[in-house]
């Protein structure tokens, strides 16, 4: 069910520490971590705890807990001293998504193209 730990779910795994990840942020309801296949300098997912598929899953679900996803990722992108980076929900199989719980990527570190790919 939507909001609850799902047991093949990959990023539910690393909330409840089962798979390791490079943990670089963590509040009460989100967690971010490096990306283990980095595309940029800096590249690094944040996460809601809880279980949602996408983006668009949670923002229908839980706007507020989508606007935290948003504030973590601005404050990695602080930490990180980044002054130009971006944030990408990828959402759906046609976007690239391959993971099926929602996750922004916080890119940068180097030059970013738009539009992307
Ligand atoms: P998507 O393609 O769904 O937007 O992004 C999924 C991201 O998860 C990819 O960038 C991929 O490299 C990353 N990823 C996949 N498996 C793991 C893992 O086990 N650990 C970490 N830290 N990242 C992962
Ligand atoms: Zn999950």
């Amino acid at each position: 069910m939507a909001g609850e730990p799902q047991d093949d779910c990959l990023f539910c795994k690393i909330v409840a520490g089962h798979v390791p990840a490079t943990i670089v942020r963590e509040t009460e309801t989100t967690v971010a971590f490096r990306d283990i296949n980095p595309q940029a300098p800096t590249h690094v997912l944040v996460i809601p705890k809880a279980h949602y598929k996408n983006a668009a899953e949670l923002a229908a679900a839980e706007p507020v807990l989508a606007a935290d996803v948003l504030r973590e990722a601005q404050s990695v992108a602080d930490e990180e001293k980044l002054e130009s980076y971006r944030v990408v929900f990828n959402t759906g199989a046609g976007a690239g998504q391959t993971v099926w719980h929602a996750h922004a990527h916080v890119l940068g570190g180097r030059g970013l193209q738009w539009p992307p790919g």
